[in-house]
């Protein structure tokens, strides 16, 4: 196995958890990452939810049993404050972890990178089509969906730009908040996740807009919910979102978000990144199929994507109706303290209403 050549192409979540997969099995892929280090330039921090993971099982005692990464979150997530234009739910007991993000000490992608001894090679901005041939197989680990447009394999879902920024304040280290509301989000959302008791992470997301255009939905959002903080920095990124169709393609494989495997109702793909890293290079490995083995993975996505199909006919009232509905006491019990609702369940019931509404198309 030695000889074979692998690069990897991004040292994200995904290139590094499939770069900790073939040193497992003793090969030493080539890791080329277009910035100074690991980590996204951008401080921010993220969670998981129970309701939106793909397993049944906790998450992290998931990754662990099955492929021994021993990751460690900064914090539970225990509460939900979902904020709509005039309707607001609390729900607490939820189960999720938080996890910090980007250039930070214990950041997720610096936790995956103390699994691995391959050197990184920082600084290199690789063009696949350059590789393409120097290597057995490229996996696409970059976040991007440049290389599927081009091999036309994407169907975009979502394209929003997003910004993030840091905070202080005074903060409940066990608390999401989140916001949606037309006005400065569009059909996405804002949330806020905390660092520490006095820092956070402040992040809007609104969807078919500029990024010139960012600015005055920013302004909005931080006026109408007058956050009480001060703003320490703000970076802005392009968030894309969509569906690749098929995952590999000559020696390419797309992993991660590269491969859209992140869900386009909240975004939700670091799990996901883990998994699929971790499986391509399986499949290089055994020779399986890598279409099978990301398959419940694109299935779960493709679902939430019919509830998001939804969200994005939504006005107001009707996420302020959303809200009131998933705060309910009847409905909190039955979905928040049930373990085994998954909010993907409930694509397949938002697909039918779709095909009825005829916004189903394949
Ligand atoms: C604002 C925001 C909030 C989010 N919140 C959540 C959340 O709460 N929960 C959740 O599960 N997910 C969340 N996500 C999604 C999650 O961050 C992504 O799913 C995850 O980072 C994808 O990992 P990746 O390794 O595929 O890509 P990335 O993390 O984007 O890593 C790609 C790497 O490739 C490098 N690269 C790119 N192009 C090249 C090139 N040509 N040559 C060399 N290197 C290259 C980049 O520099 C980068 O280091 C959020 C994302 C954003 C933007």
């Amino acid at each position: 196995m030695n000889y074979l050549k692998i690069a990897i192409v991004g040292a994200g979540i995904a290139g590094l958890s499939c770069a900790y997969e073939f040193e497992k099995h003793g090969i030493m892929p080539t890791i080329f990452e277009k910035r100074r280090r690991i980590g996204e330039d951008i401080d921010f921090t993220t969670s998981t939810l129970k309701l939106f993971d793909r397993t049944y099982e906790d998450p992290l005692i998931y990754t662990k049993k099955e492929y021994g990464l021993d990751l460690e979150p900064l914090n539970v997530l225990s509460k939900i404050i979902m904020q709509g234009p005039t309707k607001k739910a609390i729900i607490k007991n939820t189960s999720g972890y938080i996890f910090r993000r980007g250039d930070i000490k214990n950041s997720l992608e610096n936790q995956l990178a103390s699994y691995i001894k391959t050197p990184i090679t920082f600084y290199k901005h690789i063009y696949i089509d350059d590789i393409k041939s120097q290597y057995d197989f490229i996996i696409d680990a970059t976040g991007l969906f440049d290389e599927a447009k081009k091999l036309d394999l994407l169907t975009p879902h979502l394209e929003a730009f997003a910004r993030i920024s840091t905070i202080s304040g005074e903060f409940d280290i066990n608390t999401i908040k989140m916001w949606v509301n037309t006005e400065y989000a569009k059909k996405c959302f804002a949330y806020r996740l905390a660092h520490s008791p006095n820092k956070a992470c402040l992040a809007l997301t609104a969807n078919n807009i500029s990024q010139k255009e960012l600015d005055c939905y920013w302004e909005k959002f931080i006026a109408k919910e007058n956050t009480q903080s001060t703003i320490i920095k703000t970076t802005d990124v392009r968030h894309e979102i969509g569906a690749v169709f098929p995952h590999n393609f000559g020696n390419i494989f797309f992993i991660g978000k590269a491969g859209g495997f992140i869900d386009s109702l909240l975004g939700f793909g670091m799990l996901n990144a883990i998994e699929t890293g971790i499986l391509a290079a399986l499949y290089i490995i055994y020779k399986k199929s890598y279409e099978e083995l990301v398959r419940p993975i694109f299935d779960q996505n493709q679902s939430k994507y019919e509830i998001r199909k939804i969200l994005n006919t939504f006005e107001n009232k009707d996420f302020d109706n959303l809200i009131k509905f998933l705060g309910s006491p009847g409905i909190k019990q039955m979905i928040y303290n049930n373990p085994f609702a998954k909010v993907h369940q409930a694509g397949k019931l938002a697909k039918l209403y779709n095909i009825f509404k005829g916004l189903h198309c394949l």
